[in-house]
């Protein structure tokens, strides 16, 4: 039996019913003239997701993961210097591959909790006279503890230092659920996943990747093979691919964008603010908080709330799934057992995220926890019904 309860983990996230039979098809050559028909509309609707107009966009049978390996490989060279804030786990695990790929990685060590630090961005970059500085790395949205990053402002401490490096942001829990300007914020490869705001199962990576970067690509001289772009790229111009394809995942990811666009982008990452709100209300009604250092740092799609000294996040998210049936993230790292988890991406509506702040609640009363029922879920309820309607339940 599968229980239809949604899923509160940060990703992967819950399946639109549309998508899930829109990934459902018969085999299909990926080499002819249908599989083009099926892939254009899923890159151009990448663009404009990503506000990308030049350069190129690259899905890669892979994950988000696979995604930074791609991005990496396919612009730099062994040595290389990059530049690196670490603040999460996410901005870690991108850190030790660059390293992993005998890349040297100039490290920022950030407390968890903050975001990309911008004032020692600028000075790393000022200090780097002699632009050893290849490219600059930044996640936008830390998965780990629900912290979002200036990108903006990371572009403008590149401009402000007059720094040449390329400039890399980690998307994955951020594009499709939270404003992204690719071309605005000068940003030369963007990364996402399918998994998160896109709303598919695992199995793509998501590039955009600018003409300063696709210029990079034909100096570097790291390894790659299948994540090589040129391969990809000279195969594109044939209308398809330099191998097979996840084909039922393109077409999930035409119909994903279908739909994010039909609810109107600006609506969904209100929506997204909505419910990452009305998140936090119910945690301060718990007497809890974000681990998110300060308001401007709140993540639109996840938050890491700190339990209470002498509690464990990860009790709550056990007893969930064992008792409850519904799936929240664990901390991560540093924050192990301090933090849970409530992802609030993707497809929701109201009654799917009450559903979800209501059944963390009768955990922290079945573990003795000091809240009483109802604290934290009225305090949701109260700003949901004042702040506007739920988008997707009146489009449906
Ligand atoms: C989920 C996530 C990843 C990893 O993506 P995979 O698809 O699991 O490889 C990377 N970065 C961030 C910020 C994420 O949230």
């Amino acid at each position: 039996m599968s229980l239809q309860n949604p899923v509160f983990i940060p990703g992967p996230t819950n399946i639109p019913e549309e998508i899930r039979k829109a990934c459902d098809m018969p085999t299909l050559d990926h080499r002819s003239p249908s599989f083009a028909r099926m892939f254009k509309p899923a890159v151009a609707g990448v663009r404009r997701v990503l506000n990308l107009s030049e350069g190129e966009i690259i899905i890669l049978p892979s994950t988000g993961t696979g995604g930074w390996e791609a991005a990496i490989t396919n612009t730099l060279s062994a040595g290389d210097t990059v530049l690196a804030a670490r603040f999460g786990m996410f901005s870690h695990r991108w850190i030790d591959m660059c390293q992993r790929h005998g890349l040297n990685v100039q490290v920022i060590e950030t407390p968890w909790g903050n975001g990309a630090p911008l004032a020692e961005i600028e000075a790393a970059l000022r200090a780097d006279t002699d632009r050893k500085i290849k490219a600059v790395l930044a996640t936008h949205n830390e998965t780990a503890t629900g912290v979002k990053s200036d990108i903006g402002g990371i572009r403008n401490a590149l401009n402000a230092a007059d720094h040449p490096a390329l400039f890399f942001v980690d998307g994955v829990s951020s594009i499709g659920s939270m404003p992204f300007d690719m071309e605005g914020w000068g940003v030369d490869i963007a990364v996402a996943g399918s998994q998160k705001g896109f709303m598919l199962t695992a199995g793509l990576a998501i590039l955009g990747v600018s003409p300063k970067a696709l210029n990079a690509m034909e100096k570097a001289t790291l390894p790659r093979t299948f994540f090589d772009f040129r391969d990809m790229l000279k195969s594109y111009a044939a209308g398809g691919y330099p191998y097979t394809p996840a084909v039922g995942l393109i077409a999930g990811l035409a119909k994903s964008i279908e739909m994010l666009e039909e609810e109107g982008l600006e609506n969904v990452y209100a929506r997204h603010h909505r419910f990452a709100e009305a998140t936090r209300r119910a945690i301060a009604g718990w007497g809890m908080r974000p681990c998110a250092a300060t308001p401007d740092l709140y993540s639109d799609t996840v938050t890491a709330v700190v339990v209470p000294e002498g509690c464990n996040g990860t009790d709550l998210v056990q007893l969930a799934a064992s008792k409850y049936g519904m799936a929240f993230g664990v901390g991560l790292g540093e924050v192990a057992g301090k933090v849970f988890r409530i992802g609030h991406l993707g497809m929701l509506t109201d009654a799917m995220l009450l559903s979800g702040l209501a059944v963390a609640e009768m955990c922290m009363a079945d573990l003795g926890w000091k809240v009483p029922l109802g604290s934290g879920v009225a305090a949701a309820q109260e700003y949901l019904r004042n702040s506007g309607t739920d988008t997707l339940a009146a489009a449906a």
